[in-house]
């Protein structure tokens, strides 16, 4: 084992097809950090952030797919989901929420390191990302802890809040569509409904705003949708 050999992040429950997992894995050149919870799996992704993870789908404390879902908030690490036969919906849910293959159970060795190597070419091609959180003045949003502090103070948003906050913060500086937000936060199926998002802003102004009436923060487009600003500025005209 060295430095450089690829980090495998196991979060699996079972602790039977952990061993397994790891010493076939070991074997073949892996370092293997492992969790047998999705809260644990995410908090190591952020600490170690691994070359590929092997998710299970049914876990003490949720579902791996909304572990998928929550990742994918921050990091683009190769992700190949374990099912168990028969449960075919789930692994369409897990690829839609950004995993990047799967493996039924039960699989080889062979079959495994396959899965593995393909994981890991196409983690080496993305662009690395590992950014665990995202600031603007004022602003910081803990993508691993799921934390929004505004001006050095913990605010509770609702997870709809939370998603327009975080994709907007994705793009500080940059403007987005009311159908960019809605296609993002809640769906190709929802786009056109403007007043849905105006609301959720609204609320999610009284949060991260001094004065929610004069947004300094998360400004209004007119006719276009909404920016949150990347650095302090003054200009009211565009409130
Ligand atoms: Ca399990």
């Amino acid at each position: 084992m060295t430095g450089s050999d690829p980090v495998v992040l196991l979060v699996e429950d079972e602790a039977p097809m952990r061993r397994l997992l790891r010493l076939s894995l070991a074997a073949h050149g892996f370092r293997v950090i492992e969790a047998q919870t999705g809260a644990l799996g995410l908090s190591l992704a952020a600490s170690h952030n691994p070359d590929v993870l092997l998710l299970d789908l049914g876990l003490p404390d949720g579902d791996g797919i909304d572990v998928v879902r929550r990742l994918r908030e921050w990091s683009r690490t190769p992700v190949i989901v374990l099912s168990a036969r028969g449960r075919e919906d789930d692994k369409v849910a897990a690829l839609d929420a950004g995993a990047d293959d799967y493996l039924t159970k039960p699989f080889g060795v062979g079959e495994l390191l396959a899965r593995v190597r393909v994981a890991l070419r196409h983690g080496a091609a993305a662009t690395p990302s590992g950014e665990s959180a995202l600031e603007t003045p004022g602003l910081r949003i803990d993508l691993a802890r799921r934390e929004v502090t505004v001006d050095g103070r913990e605010v509770a948003l609702t997870p709809t809040e939370y998603r327009i906050l975080v994709l907007l913060a994705h793009n500080a500086g940059r403007v987005l569509t009311h159908r960019q937000i809605l296609k993002e936060v809640w769906g190709q199926a929802h786009v056109g409904q403007s007043h849905t998002v105006r609301v959720h802003v609204a609320e999610l102004r009284k949060k991260i705003e001094a004065d929610p009436a004069r947004p300094r923060r998360l400004i209004t487009e007119p006719g276009v949708g909404y920016r949150l600003r990347d650095r302090e500025g003054t200009t009211d005209a565009e409130s």
